[in-house]
């Protein structure tokens, strides 16, 4: 039979995690700091619970979706003595220095700890699109998977709690650097009065052409060999990325989004790697040895 579980946190998320598991026949014990959020869920089934501690004592497994580790933190730090021997998910984004330091936190108070990074937006949640990254606690993964399936696609990556922070903004950063680069192409066709519309199918296509990169730098970066497999010259790309600089000032769209990767480009050349591939850039990267 299914585990009854708690929800903290009924904002667009949360209200959306505590609907998919009342759809999935969870007995669901709802809390929120504003409490018209909890009453509106009511009438499909949840139980409002008036205060944090009655929430953390109505089930073993606490799914927490705040806004960030600091309203997690006051949120359950008052009712810390009543944490130990729950199962806590924390799906409240964050970074992997964060949700280490709240696995401490909540071992000390002997809460098992899982942390969780959710890949969607809202009205994804319970969808197959949806996925969640989970690291920590495994027996809390494995214990109370059920509920965990009923949110989204469920991935568990490791006991390190830091490793679902450290993949979902992973993803986001690559996520952001394409929306950068999709932003600058329609600044460019726009100065040009040409409809996005009009080029989104173009663009589109392309850079799903050229999401295999990701698979290729991939090899290159694991094994250190950037020149292995080099179809287009770091020197060459480098050339041709100051026409890319040259052509905004032309038309008149500012530079910013795309102008950092030059620098780069030029110090890797000047280093002696103009015959690699683009991907040995990561070697740049790092600030830590
Ligand atoms: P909302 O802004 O809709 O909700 C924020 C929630 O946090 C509300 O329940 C709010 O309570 C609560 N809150 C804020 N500050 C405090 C505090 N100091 N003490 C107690 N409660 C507090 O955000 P979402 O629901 O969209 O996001 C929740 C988490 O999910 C975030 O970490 C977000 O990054 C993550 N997430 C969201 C996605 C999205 O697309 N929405 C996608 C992936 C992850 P109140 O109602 O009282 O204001």
């Amino acid at each position: 039979s299914n585990t009854p579980v708690t929800v903290l946190g009924l904002g667009d998320m949360g209200t959306a995690l505590a609907r998919a598991l009342l759809k999935a026949g969870f007995r669901t014990t709802v809390w929120n700091r504003t409490a018209a959020k909890a009453e509106a869920l009511v009438p499909e089934g949840a139980l409002h619970a008036a205060t944090v501690a009655e929430a953390v004592e109505a089930s073993p497994l606490v799914v927490v979706c705040l806004l960030d580790y600091d309203s997690v933190h006051g949120t359950l730090a008052p009712v810390a003595a009543s944490l130990a021997g729950k199962a806590v998910a924390n799906l409240t984004s964050g970074t992997p220095r964060q949700a280490r330091e709240m696995a401490a936190w909540a071992a000390d108070q002997g809460a098992d700890y899982l942390d969780g990074g959710i890949m969607a937006v809202p009205p994804m949640i319970a969808t197959p699109a949806a996925f969640v990254l989970y690291s920590g606690s495994r027996e809390v993964f494995d214990t109370h998977r059920a509920a965990l399936d009923a949110l989204a696609r469920s991935e568990y990556l490791g006991e390190d709690a830091a490793l679902a922070p450290l993949h979902d903004i992973a993803l986001l950063s690559g996520m952001y650097g394409m929306f950068a680069g999709i932003l600058h192409a329609y600044a460019l066709i726009r100065s040009e009065d040409i409809k996005a519309a009009d080029f989104a199918p173009m663009l589109g296509g392309w850079l799903n052409a050229m999401a295999g990169a990701a698979a290729g730098f991939a090899e290159q970066i694991d094994s250190g060999d950037y020149a292995q497999g080099v179809v287009s010259n770091l020197a060459m790309q480098a050339a041709a990325y100051d026409h890319l600089l040259e052509a905004a000032e032309e038309q008149g769209v500012s530079p910013e989004l795309l102008a950092p990767l030059g620098p780069l480009m030029a110090r890797r050349v000047a280093d002696g790697h103009g015959h690699e591939d683009l991907s040995g850039l990561v070697e740049l990267l790092r600030t830590r040895p």
